[in-house]
């Protein structure tokens, strides 16, 4: 067991380069079937609120955990099974009602700080 360990500790040094390669090599192709799997569900997924395409997919939450967002998990290689988990948390919007909701969120959010700083 502890040989077993030494040998691989051993191993690693010996090809670290190699290693790093292959981690790349892994994670353009996570990448690419991320990417594959996020065109295919565009592709069949319209606004809720008004039907159109292209969309985006929403959630609050992604306004405090920026690296939940759609795109950085397909950017990061995310699984498709971590992508699919995300995607059930979120809103598919078009562009249009997306930024109308993003910017009506932004100006409740603007009003909430200045109430605040008003309060202190
Ligand atoms: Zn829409
Ligand atoms: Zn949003």
């Amino acid at each position: 067991m502890a040989d077993r360990r030494e040998y691989y500790r051993q191993y690693r040094k010996r090809n670290r380069a190699r290693i790093a390669a292959m981690k790349r090599q892994r994670l353009l192709l996570r990448r690419e079937a991320a990417r594959v799997f996020m065109w295919r569900v565009r592709r069949e997924t319209v606004c809720v609120q008004c039907g159109r395409q292209p969309v985006d997919f929403h959630s609050d939450a992604h306004l405090t955990q920026p690296r939940s967002r759609i795109s950085n998990l397909v950017s990061r290689g995310a699984t498709i099974g971590r992508i699919m988990r995300e995607l059930q948390r979120c809103m598919p919007l078009c562009r249009r009602c997306h930024v109308a909701l993003d910017g009506r969120m932004e100006r409740i959010r603007a009003a909430r700080r200045s109430a605040q700083a008003g309060a202190t």
